[in-house]
């Protein structure tokens, strides 16, 4: 005999968690299905206490940025322990009795599809109207020959460390490795890093990519491209990591930020879903998997984000309560939390050109073109970039290396999803002197 509900939701990360909330206010009945923790990776792993980790030292960078203040000590233990509350011990017992009171079937247990309509976890079959899948990521594991037989990292192990290791080799120069990098080597740490593609932050303008190695290089990081890891041994005590270069590096710890491994484990031969190029759930713009089958957050590839899998999940509870809402992933911000913060939004100037787009661009120096920065910090620096559609006079894509700029992307973010006229920002008034003033400079500074 199955149990039957109207919504079972696989996976209880940032992604499940806004359609079983949404759609228990409405007054579903729900089951919510979690093999770990609820809350999923975004407080416990990532996202939460690698911004607790890194906003000490952030702060201390800033405090020494600023004129007639002497550089604050970060004190290690309580940083530890501020971040072990910010992950709450890795104790979900209160989320758990929360949505238990609030009428939710919590079961711990791995959930797995077995037709349409059912899903089977610890032994016992389920069913329902709606099933949202929302399993998300877990680190990828790159193939280096002994990465078995060293101490190695994930996301897990390095936003829960104890101790900060003398010297780190970190595998990976995307959003992850910039982040962990960072703290690693402001918190005393000897940091590697490798990326195998030409640049850090890949994705992003190589403008971008050439300020945020400039920056990591002057903080004393060792930054390798084009360059990977080819084998790790034990010496001692020693990791030694062998790169493609002919070079050894002799580390404590191995940081993996390699990229994630999308969850999609799940049983999905049995409702006829193969996954895509990528490993994702295939879905379409309401978020819709299959007649009564839905998936949110990572495992749909589209943008690997706690912001994605929570407006994700505001779409499909949109679509099961009946009101239809179309996904519009126009101006994601994407936010590496370094220091200074590296922001951007929207295509990246070469992405555009790929759409056929008559491309415009401008690049400004903070310092040069507004007030602000002066009155930040002594060496005061920064940089915003903006990429418009000639022909339509808008923004298409914007960036920015600079303090604060993780806030304030979000005006260019609004601007790209809004296709706001540039005649717009250039008629705007910006409160003085703040870095968003920026954006008046900057669309000037395309020449439109
Ligand atoms: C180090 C790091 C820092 C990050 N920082 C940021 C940041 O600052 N901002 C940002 O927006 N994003 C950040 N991210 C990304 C963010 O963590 C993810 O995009 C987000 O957690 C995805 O949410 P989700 O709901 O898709 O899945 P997840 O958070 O991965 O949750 C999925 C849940 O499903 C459960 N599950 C999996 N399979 C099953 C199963 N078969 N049955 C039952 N349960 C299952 C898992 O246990 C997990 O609890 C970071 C990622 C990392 C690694």
């Amino acid at each position: 005999m199955s149990k039957r509900f109207d919504v079972i939701v696989i996976g209880m990360g940032p992604g499940g968690e806004t359609v079983a909330q949404r759609l228990m206010a409405a007054g579903k009945s729900v089951a919510v299905v979690e093999k770990e923790l609820i809350g999923g990776e975004c407080p416990y792993w990532a996202c939460m206490p690698s911004k607790a980790l890194l906003r000490p030292v952030e702060a201390r960078a800033e405090a020494s940025h600023a004129a007639g203040i002497s550089t604050p000590a970060v004190d290690w233990a309580k940083i530890r322990n501020y971040r072990d509350i910010i992950v709450g011990y890795h104790d979900d017992s209160s989320r758990v009795d929360a949505y238990r009171s609030d009428g939710a079937t919590v079961i711990k247990g791995e959930g797995r599809l077995a037709g349409p309509g059912q899903v089977t976890v610890n032994g016992e079959r389920l069913t329902a109207d709606n099933i949202i899948l929302a399993t998300g990521s877990r680190q990828a594991w790159p193939s280096v020959e002994g990465l078995d037989q060293v101490p190695v990292w994930t996301n897990r192990e390095a936003t829960s460390l104890t101790e900060i290791p003398e010297r780190a080799l970190l595998i990976g120069g995307s959003a992850v490795g910039v982040e962990l990098g960072t703290f690693l080597s402001r918190m005393g740490s000897r940091v590697t890093i490798v990326q195998r593609g030409p640049r850090l932050l890949g994705r992003e303008v190589p403008e971008l990519s050439e300020l945020v190695a400039a920056r990591l290089v002057k903080d004393g990081i060792d930054v390798r491209v084009r360059c990977q890891a080819r084998a790790v041994r034990r010496e001692g005590q020693d990791t030694v990591v062998e790169l493609d270069d002919g070079t050894s590096v002799r580390v404590d710890v191995v940081v993996l930020a390699s990229g994630r491994a999308l969850r999609t484990d799940l049983g999905l031969e049995s409702v006829g879903v193969r996954t895509g190029a990528r490993g994702e759930v295939p879905i379409d713009q309401h978020c819709r998997v299959a007649d009564g089958l839905w998936a949110v957050g990572d495992i749909t590839g589209v943008a690997l984000f706690t912001h994605m899998a929570l407006y994700q999940g505001r779409v499909v509870a949109d679509n099961i309560l009946g009101t239809p809402h179309v996904a519009n992933y126009t101006g994601i911000p994407r936010v590496v939390f370094a220091e200074p913060e590296i922001a951007a939004v929207g295509l990246t100037t070469d992405a555009a050109r790929r759409q056929g787009i008559d491309v415009a661009t401008a690049q400004i120096d903070l310092p040069r073109s507004i007030r602000r920065p002066e009155t930040y910090e002594t060496e005061p620096s920064g940089t915003l970039g903006l990429i418009a559609d000639r022909s339509r006079r808008i923004l298409v894509g914007a960036w920015a290396v600079s303090p604060l700029a993780g806030e304030w992307i979000h005006t260019g973010a609004l601007a790209v999803r809004a296709q706001l006229p540039i005649d717009v920002l250039l008629d705007g008034i910006a409160q003085f002197p703040t870095y968003n003033e920026a954006y008046y400079e900057a669309a000037a500074a395309l020449g439109l």
